[in-house]
C-alpha cells in the first residue's frame, strides 16, 4: 500500500555505504520477465530451441561487455561483472538449462525458470549469508538471458535525465554498474544484504546505499521525497521540512568531518602519549584495496580469500590464486597484507556440488578443518600463498583454530608446500608470519599453547561472539543478544591478549568490532596492538586513536571489568569517550 497522506516514515534497513543525501525516487521496476508460459517443443524443432536459448545468452553476453565498457574504470576494476559473463556459461545455469530443453522438451524460457528455481532453493537452505546473497548473481544473470528470450525491452538506467535516487526491489550489478554519478543520488533496495553487490558497487562509486529495507517498493512511489542516510541505515518518505533541513545539516557535518579525517588519515597514527598504531583494511576482492589506501589504511589485515572460490564449477587454480594474490601485494606494497586461507563451510563447499548438507554448519566441517580434510584444495592455497609472498610482506592467518593438532598440521603442510616449490624450480618465501585467528573459545583457553606455534593471534569477535555466547551470527531473533561489550567476550579478549604479551607475540583484531571507534579505547587499553575493520572505518578509529592517551585507556579496564552487563561497559564508554564520536554511535 503506497502512503495515501504525505505523513513522514522512517524505514529501517542495513546501511551498506555512508553518506547522506535528500532526492527524489525513481522506481526500477523490472516487471516483463515474472510470468513465464510453459510449452512442448516438437522433438524436430529441439535444436532450434536450443540455438534460441544459445544465443540469448550471446546477446546478453554482449549487453554485459558494453555495460563493462561504458562503466567507470573503478568499477571495470571490480570485475564483478566479468563474474556475470563467466556464470553466463557455468555448467550449473547454462548446461542444465540446454539438459532441460532436450530432456523435458519445452521451451527455453520454461527449462531456465525451472533451473533457476533449483537453484534458488538449494541456496535457501544454506546458512551462509554470503553464499545465499550470491543467488542473487544467478537471478540477475538468468533474467537477462530471459529478457533476450523474450524480447524485453532492458530498463536502461543510463537514460535516466533528471537527479533521483534509485528504489528497487533488488538492484543486479550490471544495473548498478550504469549509474551516472552525475544523476543518481543514492540507492535503496528491498533485498539484499551486508555483502550484497549493490553495495560493494555504491561504496566505490561513494554514493549511499541502504539495503534489506523489505517494504520500500510498496511504500515508495515515483517521485516521492526520499532521504537516504547509508550511515545509519534509516530511509525517510515524504520528510517533513523540519526533517529535510536537519538532514541536510548532517550531511554538510558528515561530508566536512570525512573530508578532515580521511586527510588526517594518511598521517602516522599516535596516541596523545606518543604511542603507534597501524589500522589497516579488511577486503574480500582484490578491487577493495584502492578504498584501503584512499581511507588511509597501513595495510591489509583480512584477506578474506574465500569469495574466489565461490560461484564457479571448479576451486581455483593456483596460478589463478597467485595472480589475484599478487594483485593485492603489489597494489598496497609495501605495506603488510595478511593472506588468511579458506573459510569456506560445508555450504560453501556445496558450490562446487560436492559436499553432503550439515545439520549445524557454523559447528561443522568449516575453515580450517574442511582444509585439512581436503589437502589438495588447502594445499593449492598454501602454495600460491608462499608463492605470492616473494613479492611483498605477506603473513599468512588461519581461521577458525579449535585444536593445537591443526596448527602444527598447516606447519607441516606448509613446509610440504615449499618443499614442493623447491623442487619445481618456483620463487616462493617460506619463512612468512604464521598467525592463528582466535575466534573459538577452545582457542582461548589453550591460547599459551597455540602461541608455542604461531608468530601472532589475530581475535575475530564475528565468530568469537557467536561461539562465546551461542548467539547464530545471522539469526535477526537473537541479535540483541549478539553484544561485542558483553563481559564474557571482553574476558575472553583480555585473556588472548595476556597470554600473547606473557609469550612475546602479536595479537590483532579484524572482527567487526575493531570498526566502532566508541570501542577503540577499550581495545587499546586492554592491550591489542593492529586493528583491521572495513576500510571506511579506518579514518574514525584513527582520529579516536589520535585523540585519546593510552595510560587512561589502560586505567580505563579496571572499569570495565567491574561491569556486569554489556549495557554497563556501553555506558562507561559513552559516558567518558562519547564526545569523540558521532551521536548516531551513541545510540544504545
Ligand atoms: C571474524 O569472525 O571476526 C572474522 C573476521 O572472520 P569472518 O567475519 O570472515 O568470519
Ligand atoms: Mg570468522
Amino acid at each position: 500500500m503506497k502512503q495515501l497522506a504525505n505523513a513522514e516514515v522512517t524505514l529501517k534497513g542495513i546501511g551498506v555505504s555512508p553518506g547522506i543525501c535528500t532526492g527524489k525516487a525513481y522506481l526500477v521496476d523490472r516487471e516483463g520477465v515474472e510470468v513465464i508460459n510453459k510449452y512442448c517443443i516438437l522433438e524436430k524443432h529441439l535444436k532450434s530451441e536450443v540455438k534460441r536459448f544459445k544465443s540469448a545468452v550471446q546477446n546478453a553476453k554482449a549487453e554485459l561487455r558494453a555495460v563493462i565498457e561504458n562503466s567507470p574504470e573503478a568499477l571495470q576494476k571490480a570485475q564483478i561483472l566479468e563474474t556475470h559473463v563467466l556464470l553466463l556459461n557455468d555448467k550449473l545455469l547454462y548446461g542444465r538449462t540446454i539438459e532441460t530443453i532436450e530432456k523435458e522438451r519445452v521451451n527455453a524460457e520454461w527449462a531456465l525458470k525451472t533451473v533457476v528455481t533449483r537453484i534458488k532453493s538449494a541456496f535457501e537452505e544454506m546458512t551462509d549469508a554470503y553464499l545465499k546473497e550470491r543467488v542473487s548473481d544467478i537471478v540477475h544473470v538468468s533474467d537477462l538471458v530471459m529478457r533476450n528470450l523474450l524480447g524485453a525491452e532492458a530498463k536502461d538506467l543510463g537514460q535516466i535525465d533528471k537527479r533521483v535516487i534509485l528504489v528497487a526491489r533488488d538492484l543486479s550489478p550490471a544495473e548498478t554498474s550504469q549509474i551516472n554519478l552525475e544523476r543518481i543520488q543514492g540507492v535503496i533496495t528491498d533485498l539484499g544484504g551486508k555483502t550484497s553487490h549493490t553495495g560493494i558497487i555504491a561504496r566505490t562509486l561513494e554514493i549511499p546505499a541502504v539495503v534489506g529495507l523489505e517494504v520500500a517498493i510498496r511504500q515508495i512511489a515515483n517521485d516521492d521525497l526520499i532521504i537516504v542516510d547509508g550511515t545509519t541505515g534509516t530511509v525517510i518518505i515524504h520528510p517533513s521540512e523540519k526533517t529535510v533541513v536537519e538532514y541536510e545539516g548532517r550531511k554538510v557535518h558528515y561530508e566536512r568531518r570525512q573530508a578532515v579525517i580521511t586527510r588526517e588519515s594518511h598521517l602516522e597514527t599516535k596516541t596523545t602519549d606518543g604511542h603507534p598504531y597501524r589500522v589497516m583494511g579488511n577486503i574480500e576482492l582484490p578491487e577493495e584495496v584502492v578504498a584501503v589506501i584512499n581511507y588511509g589504511g597501513d595495510g591489509i589485515g583480512l584477506y578474506r580469500t574465500e569469495f574466489q572460490y565461490m560461484n564457479r564449477p571448479a576451486f581455483p587454480s593456483e596460478n589463478e590464486l597467485l595472480e589475484s594474490y599478487t594483485d593485492v601485494i603489489e597494489v598496497i606494497a609495501p605495506r603488510p597484507v595478511v593472506i588468511r586461507t579458506l573459510d569456506i563451510n560445508g555450504d560453501k563447499a556445496l558450490a562446487t556440488g560436492s559436499m553432503p548438507t550439515e545439520a549445524n554448519p557454523a559447528l561443522g566441517l568449516r575453515a580450517i578443518r574442511y582444509c585439512l580434510k581436503r589437502p589438495d584444495v588447502f594445499r593449492t592455497q598454501l602454495r600460491a600463498i608462499l608463492r605470492a609472498a616473494a613479492y611483498g610482506d605477506v603473513h599468512l592467518l588461519i581461521p577458525m583454530v579449535s585444536t593445537y593438532f591443526e596448527i602444527c598440521e598447516v606447519k607441516r603442510l606448509l613446509d610440504d608446500a615449499a618443499e614442493g616449490l623447491e623442487k619445481d624450480g618456483l620463487p616462493y618465501k617460506r619463512d612468512i608470519p604464521v598467525g592463528a585467528m582466535i575466534e573459538v573459545p577452545s582457542a582461548v583457553i589453550i591460547a599459551d599453547l597455540i602461541a608455542e606455534q604461531v608468530d601472532f593471534f589475530s581475535i575475530g569477535t564475528n565468530d568469537l561472539i557467536q561461539y562465546v555466547l551461542a548467539i547464530d551470527r545471522g539469526n535477526r531473533l537473537v541479535a540483541h543478544l549478539y553484544q561485542p561489550l558483553d563481559p564474557a567476550v571482553i574476558r575472553m579478549i583480555k585473556r588472548t591478549v595476556d597470554v600473547a604479551r606473557d609469550k612475546g607475540i602479536k595479537v590483532h583484531m579484524c572482527g567487526e568490532m575493531a570498526h566502532t571507534s566508541l570501542y577503540t579505547p577499550l581495545l587499546l587499553g586492554l592491550g591489542l596492538e593492529d586493528l583491521s575493520m572495513n576500510p571506511q572505518a579506518i579514518p574514525a578509529v584513527k582520529r579516536m586513536m589520535r585523540s585519546i592517551s593510552l595510560s587512561d585507556a589502560r586505567m580505563l579496564i579496571q572499569d570495565v571489568l567491574a561491569c556486569k552487563t554489556a549495557k554497563q561497559t556501553f555506558e562507561l564508554l559513552r559516558d567518558t569517550y562519547g564526545g569523540l564520536v558521532e551521536n548516531h554511535l551513541l545510540e544504545e
